[in-house]
C-alpha cells in the first residue's frame, strides 16, 4: 500500500465513518471483484462509498488532502485496467449507493442518481410507461455510460445518451457542488457529454426521458453466410438514414452471428429492411465475468471493406487461437444522430455527418495466462481493420470512448479544436489539476 493510500484511508475512515470498506472487512473481496472484467478486480487500499454530493465532496478533500491516487466507479463495466479500479495505491470512490430517481412528469425530466446502473433506471421510468435512452445490457452504469457519450439501441432516432441530458450536478476538485446546464457553467456541460472523468465527479445526470415504443428481435445467424448478413446489414443501416426509427447490433462471434433488430414504434409487419435477415434460431447471451478488452475504430459504410474487415478477422482467429473469444461488433451511427447533437446544443466528439460504424473489437478469455495473448490479438484486430479502411479511404478519426481502450487516443480524436476546449474547461474548473494528477489512468487529457 503507498503511503498516501493509506493516509487518505484513514483521513476517510475518521470523516465518512460507516462509509469504507478496507482490506479488514468482510466486504473487501466482493467490492475488489465488483467490476465486470477480471482484469479490473485490482486490491484497492479503500472504497469510499458516499450516499450524497456532500460526502462524494468530502471524500475528495480527504482524497487531495492525501495526495493518494484515486479511481471513480459507477457500474464497473469498463474493462480497461485502472479506469474505474485502482491497486493498493489508490482509492476508489464507489458511487452506487447515490442511485435516487425521481420524474417531472409534466416535462418528462428524470433526475438519476449517478451511481445507477440501467436497470434501476429502466425499471423506475417503466413505472409511468416512459424509457431512457441508455445502455443495451442492463448491468452498464449511467456514469460511463454518459460521459463517454452513450449509444443505445434507439440513437438513430434519439441521439447518444449524453445528447439526452439537460443537466449534470457535478462535485469539482474544490468540492464545490455546481449544475451544468445549456443556462449555467454551460462549457462543463458541453465537455461532459464524451469528455470522460477530466472535470469532476458526476454525483446526477437529469435526463429527457421518452415513450416506450419499440419492437425487437435477436437473432442468430450461421458464420458461413457472412456475405449475405454483411450485404443485408449494409442495406439497414442506409435504411437508417430516411428511417431512424431502425436500430441494429450485429456481432460475429467465432462460433455464431448474433444480430439485434430494434425498431421504435409498434407495426403488425416485419419492419421492411429487416425481411433479408430472417433468424436461423433466437438467443441470449449468458453474462459472465471473464477477462476482456476492447478496441474500436470509425468507419464509413462499404460493403468492400465489411468483407475486408471480416476475412482480416479469421484471419486472426486462426492465427491468434490463444486470443480467447475474439469477436466483432458493427453498431450503427447514422447522419441523424450528429445532426441529434448538434440541434441540442453539441457535444465535443465531433461526429463527422456522414453515415458510420462505430466498430466494437473485443476479446474475452477466462485465464490470466491467456492476458497477454488476449490484448495482443485484440489491438491486432483493431489496427487491422483500421489499416482496410484507411486503404480504402473509408476510416474516420472518431474513437468511441465506451468501445476504447485507454491506448487509444479517444480525445484527441475528437479534432483539434474540440480537444483545445477540453483543456481549457479542465482548466478552468479544475484548476489545480487534481483530476489529472491524481486520477489512476482513463481517457484523460493529460493523456493527449
Ligand atoms: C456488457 C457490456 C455492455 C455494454 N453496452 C454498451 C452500450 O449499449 N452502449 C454503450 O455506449 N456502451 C456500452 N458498454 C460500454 C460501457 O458503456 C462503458 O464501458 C462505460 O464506461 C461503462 O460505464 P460504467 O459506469 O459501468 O463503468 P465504470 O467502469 O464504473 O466507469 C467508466 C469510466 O467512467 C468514469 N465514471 C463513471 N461514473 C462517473 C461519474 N459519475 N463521474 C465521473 N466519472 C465517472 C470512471 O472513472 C471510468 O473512467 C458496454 C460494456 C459492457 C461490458
Amino acid at each position: 500500500m503507498s503511503d498516501s493510500a493509506v493516509v487518505a484511508s484513514n483521513i476517510l475512515a475518521s470523516r465518512l465513518k460507516g462509509r469504507v470498506v478496507t482490506p479488514d472487512d468482510n466486504l473487501y473481496q466482493s467490492e475488489k471483484n465488483f467490476p465486470w472484467s477480471q482484469t479490473c478486480w485490482l486490491p484497492a487500499a479503500c472504497y469510499v462509498q458516499p450516499h450524497t454530493s456532500d460526502e462524494v465532496a468530502i471524500a475528495l478533500k480527504c482524497i487531495k488532502e492525501a495526495e493518494s491516487q484515486f479511481a471513480i466507479r459507477c457500474g464497473g463495466h469498463n474493462c480497461n485496467v485502472n479506469v474505474s479500479s485502482v491497486d493498493s495505491s489508490g482509492v476508489v470512490i464507489d458511487l452506487r449507493n447515490l442511485n435516487s430517481l425521481s420524474l417531472d412528469r409534466t416535462s418528462g425530466i428524470a433526475r438519476v442518481g449517478a451511481g445507477c446502473k440501467w436497470e434501476q433506471v429502466y425499471a423506475f421510468l417503466e413505472e409511468h410507461g416512459l424509457t431512457a435512452i441508455g445502455g443495451r445490457q442492463k448491468d452498464v452504469g449511467v456514469g460511463g455510460f454518459f460521459l463517454g457519450g452513450g449509444m443505445s439501441a434507439f440513437s438513430n432516432l434519439h441521439g447518444l445518451g449524453a445528447d439526452n441530458i439537460v443537466n449534470f450536478e457535478v462535485v469539482l476538485a474544490s468540492s464545490i457542488i455546481v449544475n451544468a446546464n445549456k443556462d449555467e457553467n454551460s462549457d462543463l456541460c458541453h465537455a461532459l457529454k464524451g469528455g470522460g472523468s477530466n472535470f469532476g465527479v458526476v454525483t446526477r445526470f437529469d435526463i429527457q426521458t421518452c415513450e416506450i415504443k419499440a419492437q425487437y428481435t435477436l437473432n442468430m445467424y450461421d458464420l458461413a453466410d457472412y456475405s449475405n448478413i454483411l450485404r443485408a446489414t449494409i442495406e439497414v443501416q442506409e435504411a437508417m438514414e430516411t428511417d431512424p426509427k431502425y436500430g441494429m447490433f450485429v456481432t460475429f462471434y467465432p462460433t455464431m452471428c448474433f444480430v439485434g433488430l430494434f425498431y421504435a414504434d409498434w407495426a403488425e409487419e416485419t419492419p421492411k429492411a429487416f425481411k433479408s435477415m430472417k433468424s436461423l434460431v433466437d438467443s441470449l447471451r449468458p453474462a459472465t465475468h471473464l477477462r476482456r478488452q476492447v478496441y474500436t475504430a470509425s468507419t464509413k459504410l462499404s460493403y468492400d471493406m465489411y468483407l475486408n474487415i471480416h476475412k482480416h478477422w479469421l484471419g486472426m482467429l486462426e492465427k491468434n487461437p490463444g486470443a480467447g473469444n475474439m469477436f466483432y461488433a458493427i453498431p450503427p451511427v447514422s447522419t441523424n444522430v450528429s445532426q441529434l447533437a448538434e440541434a441540442r446544443g453539441g457535444n465535443p466528439m465531433g461526429i463527422e455527418r456522414v453515415p458510420q460504424t462505430w466498430w466494437a473489437f473485443a476479446s474475452e478469455w477466462e485465464d490470466e495466462v491467456n492476458d497477454a495473448a488476449g490484448y495482443q490479438g485484440v489491438s491486432e484486430l483493431c489496427s487491422g481493420a483500421q489499416k482496410i479502411a484507411q486503404e480504402k479511404g473509408q476510416l474516420l478519426n472518431l474513437i468511441f470512448m465506451n468501445d476504447a481502450s485507454t491506448s487509444q487516443n479517444v480525445l484527441a480524436s475528437y479534432g483539434a479544436d474540440n480537444a483545445r476546449m477540453l483543456q481549457e474547461t479542465a482548466a478552468k474548473y479544475d484548476p489545480q489539476g487534481v483530476f489529472q494528477k491524481l486520477q489512476y489512468d482513463g481517457f484523460l487529457i493529460r493523456k493527449m
